[in-house]
């Protein structure tokens, strides 16, 4: 099969081509698995950060992908919740442990033991990949492979963010960082919140417009203070000014909620600008997301389609991977990138 393979961590700055196109042996299902044949995977800012190595995976060579469409082509030993064929998903969330008190209690997310698809395991930058066949989910019909691929990180996690900043309808919501994540966001709080205003703090000009298409009611740049006080922010960033800049624009007992596995530190100085009255005082919080629970994955997909929320896409090739990553990387971004896989 063909796939796109990391052999080491490197910088995109000094590497432009970090993944190579490999002709690899097609893996085979182990018991409770499935075989699939991948027809989309997405791709996320999460893979800078393991290319980077701010989240390394664990050995070399792996391929990367978390947000995986495909159709069960094999079924290994003792798998019988998916029929031969049928259209499937997989997201960040590979496997976890199952007994500890956070699988126990549906943080599995926070298990000790969490494993990530495309960064302890391989994913779905490829032709082929295995799955534990619970860590798999059915992908609603409306949905094409394209369009169903962001739904399962990008949405997810942006699914779970939002439950954590606890938002009511008829507060004010701040979004600082305007991509794949975001724009799914706020595509779901104009559904399920018709009262909420939505604030978009982004770089780009394009993101900013991109933003009031979809119906922010503001739209700055990631440095302006906000015209109003925010309930909430979300901050889907890869860097610290944005924090420090969010936390200001939060009201009294306000929340920063922040969506990255990591952050890059080419700006952490900016975290000595911290002023505790300004930014912290008043019960102001901060809370990160960590992961996805496969709760998160089945509740989103459902909303999504029940909501007809569908993602704004762009298709590359699976050779055109490094491109998607380096345009990703440079910030040039208008809703979802995402691999069509043959
Ligand atoms: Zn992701
Ligand atoms: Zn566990």
């Amino acid at each position: 099969m063909k796939a796109n393979v990391l052999r080491g961590i490197t910088r995109l700055e000094e590497n432009e081509a970090p993944l190579s196109l490999l002709d690899l042996p097609e893996p085979v299902p182990n018991e409770g698995e499935i075989l699939l044949k991948v027809s989309a995977c997405g791709v996320c800012h999460t893979e800078l950060d393991e290319i980077e190595g701010r989240t390394p995976p664990p050995r070399f060579p792996i391929i990367l992908g978390h947000q995986v469409i495909g159709r069960v082509a094999a079924l290994g030993r003792g798998a019988s919740r998916f029929s031969i064929g049928e259209r499937v998903g997989v997201g960040w969330i590979f496997s976890a442990c199952r007994r500890c008190k956070f699988c126990l209690s549906g943080r599995e997310n926070l298990c000790n033991e969490f494993k990530a698809t495309g960064r302890d395991f391989d994913g779905g930058y490829a032709q082929y990949m295995t799955v534990p066949e619970g860590f798999a989910y059915t992908i609603p019909d409306v949905y094409t492979d394209s369009q169903a691929a962001p739904l399962l990180c990008a949405g997810a996690i942006g699914y779970r963010s939002l439950r954590l900043t606890g938002l009511q309808d008829g507060q004010k919501l701040g979004l600082t960082g305007f991509g794949a994540s975001a724009h799914l966001v706020l595509k779901m709080v104009r559904y399920r919140y018709p009262n909420v205003q939505t604030f978009v703090f982004a770089r780009s000009n394009e993101e900013r417009n991109f933003a009031r298409e979809l119906g922010a009611v503001w739209a700055g740049d990631t440095t302006e203070e906000s015209p109003v006080r925010l309930d909430c922010i979300i901050d889907t960033t890869p860097v610290w000014t944005p924090i420090v800049e969010a936390m200001r624009n939060l009201e009294p007992g306000g929340r920063l909620v922040i969506n990255a596995i990591r952050k890059e530190d080419i700006d952490k100085d900016s975290l000595l600008g911290l002023d505790y009255p300004i930014h912290l005082w008043m019960e102001k919080e901060i809370k990160s997301v960590a992961n996805v629970s496969r709760t998160d994955v089945s509740e989103f997909l459902a909303l999504a389609s029940e909501m007809g929320i569908t993602p704004e896409v762009q298709e590359y090739p699976l050779s055109g991977a490094n491109q998607a990553l380096l345009e990703l990387k440079k910030r040039k971004i208008r809703g979802a990138k995402v691999l069509t896989i043959g």
